[in-house]
């Protein structure tokens, strides 16, 4: 029988923009859901109240007092709404518990750095809460169809719903990235009120610990990643962090859809944060934004250079130990090099260093910065990303949109979204940037160089950067993708 109810699907996720943000996660937390939403389904977002979360979301009222919730502290559910726009926006439920949540610090790691100590706590109460909406347990008269969770903050919550006896919401698991794990000892099992049959390797148990992401993983009725190219690589030894073996063995239920950017945010026609709106056929706007970065970070203000920039988690994974080793090449190709980097204080105090000896061709601004990194991808000339591995990346996406050609290690989603320009795929118009492999020293400075000689030839550079502005990265298609997951599990069961 045709079902003629709205899909309801409860999203179940650390982090979402503009409430908390600390990489790709939050992007996409925002932009699927609304995306889902345009496509009728009735979607809400589960999430921890952490303090700006608790500031952003408005209307707040309480829901339900979880006051006897074995294992855990008492938490009272909020129901709320969490402005994207000034015309949008998404019903959340957050899960106010203050001494698990309200404190100074990111929302996985203190000041310092460190994990929380109690973050298998925390997350554990956030899949508990998920899984609790999700089945016939639920206090609430909305109930999901599908339990949507992201990255292994979330990944406990197949593993309770898998052990509840009644009715319950079909499982997905979104991968994000598999190299964090959430990873803690055995005793967590107990200490989270998990069936202790569960520490098996048939269950949570992951080479003698507890893996939220690897629970998820087991028990999820499906698991998605964010780029094609990234299943295929997380079922090899070298990207699959340990967890292969499994991945390989449910590969029927793994599927690959690249990550959307949200092209109202990103536009380079209405971006707020721009010196000067630009468009594919106006692009003359975009140098009023290079002089405007180049001024802003303090570099020589100069046309002709070439100007990289970098928006990033700084880290191994992100190559930024290549970025230090090549900059004193770049600085003599001439380039100039513009960097928004944290997450990380030994590296950020060495990128310091660099901008000390090289103040006027490299620039280094820490810490998270929305406003400049818009600015970023608007005045930069091409935008690096030497990514050991990268499960889909958003920055390439904001690059091309914004005529900005990225030069991407050919990895994961980057190989998905960037068609290396050769002469071949410039004449077929598909060109948009500069693929480079394997991931040296060498081969970036290779790259790099090849992208400046092109920037010499204005006519093929306009080419490029036209045919990268006219790429489609909006949500729509992937947020079909996804519908058509949730909906084949319904009819499944
Ligand atoms: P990640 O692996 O960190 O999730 P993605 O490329 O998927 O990488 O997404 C990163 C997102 O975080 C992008 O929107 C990027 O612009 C943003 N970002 C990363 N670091 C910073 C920063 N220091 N300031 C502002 N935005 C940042």
């Amino acid at each position: 029988m045709e079902r003629t109810q709205k899909l309801r699907v409860l999203f179940i996720t650390p982090e979402i923009y503009p409430a908390c943000k600390t990489g790709g996660l939050g992007d996409v937390s925002a932009a699927l859901p609304m995306a889902l939403q345009h496509l009728q389904t009735d979607i809400k977002i589960l999430l921890p109240g952490y303090p700006s979360v608790l500031q952003g979301v408005k209307y707040k009222k309480a829901v339900h007092e979880f006051n006897d919730l074995q294992h855990f502290p008492p938490a009272t559910l909020l129901s709320g709404k969490l402005a994207l726009s000034k015309t949008e926006s998404l019903p959340v439920f957050v899960i106010d518990c203050p001494g698990l949540y309200v404190r100074e610090g990111g929302p996985y790691l203190d000041a310092q750095g460190r994990d929380w100590p109690d973050n298998s706590l925390r997350f554990g109460l956030l899949s508990k809460i998920g899984a609790i909406l999700s089945s016939d347990a639920s206090p609430l008269k909305w109930r999901p169809d599908i339990a949507h969770c992201n990255d292994w903050q979330s990944g406990l919550t197949p593993a309770y719903l898998h052990f509840h006896p009644g009715q319950k919401a079909a499982t997905v698991m979104t991968i994000h990235n598999l190299a964090f794990q959430g990873v803690f000892a055995p005793g967590t099992v107990i200490q989270l009120g998990l069936p202790p049959s569960s520490f098996n390797i048939e269950g949570v148990e992951y080479y003698g610990n507890v893996s939220f992401l690897k629970a998820g993983v087991y028990y999820a009725e499906h698991i998605t990643t964010v780029s094609p190219n990234y299943v295929q690589e997380i079922q090899s030894e070298t990207l699959g962090f340990g967890m292969q073996g499994l991945l390989t063995t449910r590969n029927d239920k793994l599927t690959g859809i690249v990550n959307g950017i949200d092209t109202d945010k990103w536009n380079p026609e209405t971006d707020t944060y721009l010196a000067k709106n630009y468009s594919r056929e106006k692009l003359s706007g975009k140098i009023v934004n290079k002089k405007a970065l180049q001024q802003y970070m303090g570099l020589d203000i100069d046309d002709d250079i070439p100007l990289l920039g970098v928006i990033s988690r700084l880290s191994y994974q992100k190559g930024t130990d290549l970025l230090i080793q090549i900059a004193p090449e770049l600085v003599k190709l001439p380039a100039q090099l513009v960097i928004l980097g944290s997450n990380h204080i030994e590296l950020e105090q060495q990128l310091i260093l660099l901008a000390k000896m090289y103040p006027h061709a490299i620039a280094v601004q820490t810490g998270f910065d929305e406003a400049l990194s818009h600015l970023i991808e608007a005045g930069a000339d091409c935008f690096l990303m030497p990514s050991r591995f990268e499960p889909c990346g958003l920055n390439q996406m904001y690059s091309q949109h914004y005529g900005t050609l990225p030069i991407v290690h050919a990895t994961g989603g980057l190989l998905d979204t960037v068609v290396n320009y050769t002469p071949s795929s410039l004449t077929k118009g598909t060109a948009s940037g500069f693929l480079f492999h394997p991931i040296t020293v060498g081969s970036l400075l290779k790259a790099i160089q090849f992208a400046i000689d092109t920037y010499q030839n204005k006519k093929t550079w306009r080419k490029l950067q036209r045919n990268a502005m006219s790429k489609d990265f909006s949500w729509q298609a992937s947020a079909i993708a996804y519908q058509e997951i949730y909906r084949s599990l319904i009819h499944s069961t």
